[in-house]
């Protein structure tokens, strides 16, 4: 299995794939696979916890 990264806009562990797109249930934000990975975001980058 391959290890999805978390949303970057509420760092929700829960996303999943839709073809070339990843998917936020949380927060329904979408994003594609190829924009995060140019990004690189740090894991330990310090996102706001909306709860
Ligand atoms: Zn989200």
């Amino acid at each position: 299995m391959s290890t999805l990264p978390p949303c970057p806009q509420c760092g929700s562990a829960f996303t999943y794939e839709d073809g070339a797109m990843l998917i936020c249930p949380e927060c329904a934000h979408e994003w594609s696979k190829e924009a995060a990975s140019e990004t690189d975001l740090p894991p330990e980058n310090s996102l706001p916890r909306v709860a």
